[in-house]
């Protein structure tokens, strides 16, 4: 699933398309942002940090998220959005630690995550110590105000679902084999004519292709969609 070329997504702001690296420099120009961000910060209640996250699968880099995260949120809100956008499939273990390794550090997921991020820092989010998904979380920036929303994270942006070809003709394909991912160590995508000819049943039939690192591993099959 992965190409020579960098995946984009688009700004939840102005919709403009760019690479993950773009968008990272691109908010603190973008003007739709700043607009929201001063009718936020205009309402009631309390000012707190408001933490710019870059968060990338830590093998495949065609997956990626830029998110707005509030300083009194605790890691578990991270983990539950990693969850439901990304990882969920069995109910798995999983840890936030500093650093590249999971045997480092862990930190509670009950800790605000005020109390754990500082700029530039490196967090590694491991979910299932069998078949693991390791995310990486990067702080990029932070400013004094107001959420977009009530939500304890916002979603600024996620990058586009990798285009991914059928084995077996040139057609974009929706579809994936598990038979073929495990055993015959093929890429197992195939279009829609094709996964209904297609001969393997032994991981039961192909999965919907969803925009998640996760896709093949374990019993994941989606739906990769933001809880909010
Ligand atoms: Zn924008
Ligand atoms: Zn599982
Ligand atoms: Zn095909
Ligand atoms: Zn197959």
């Amino acid at each position: 699933m992965s190409s020579n070329k960098q995946s984009r997504g688009a700004c939840e702001f102005c919709n403009k398309s760019m690479t993950r690296g773009g968008l990272t420099k691109h908010f603190s120009s973008c003007s739709q942002y700043k607009e929201k961000v001063e009718a936020a910060n205009q309402k009631r209640g309390k000012e707190e940090t408001i933490y710019h996250l870059q968060i990338n699968d830590a093998w495949q880099k065609d997956f990626w998220l830029h998110l707005e995260m509030k300083g009194s949120a605790k890691l578990i809100d991270l983990d539950d959005y990693l969850r439901a956008i990304w990882l969920e499939c069995c109910g798995h273990l999983s840890q936030f630690s500093i650093g590249d390794w999971i045997q480092e550090e862990e930190i509670p997921m009950k800790t605000p995550v005020a109390k754990v991020f500082q700029l530039g820092m490196d967090l590694l989010h491991t979910y299932d110590f069998g078949t693991s998904s390791e995310t990486r979380v990067k702080v990029i920036t932070q400013r004094k105000g107001k959420m977009l929303t009530k939500n304890p994270i916002y979603l600024m942006a996620r990058n586009e679902i990798p285009k991914a070809t059928c084995i077996d003709c040139e057609n974009d394909a929706s579809w994936l084999c598990l038979e073929c991912l495990h055993e015959y160590e093929q890429p197992g995508f195939l279009c829609d004519d094709h996964r209904n000819k297609h001969p393997h049943d032994n991981y039961g039939e192909p999965i919907r292709l969803v925009n998640s690192p996760r896709m093949g591993m374990c019993a994941y099959d989606g739906p990769a969609e933001p809880p909010y």
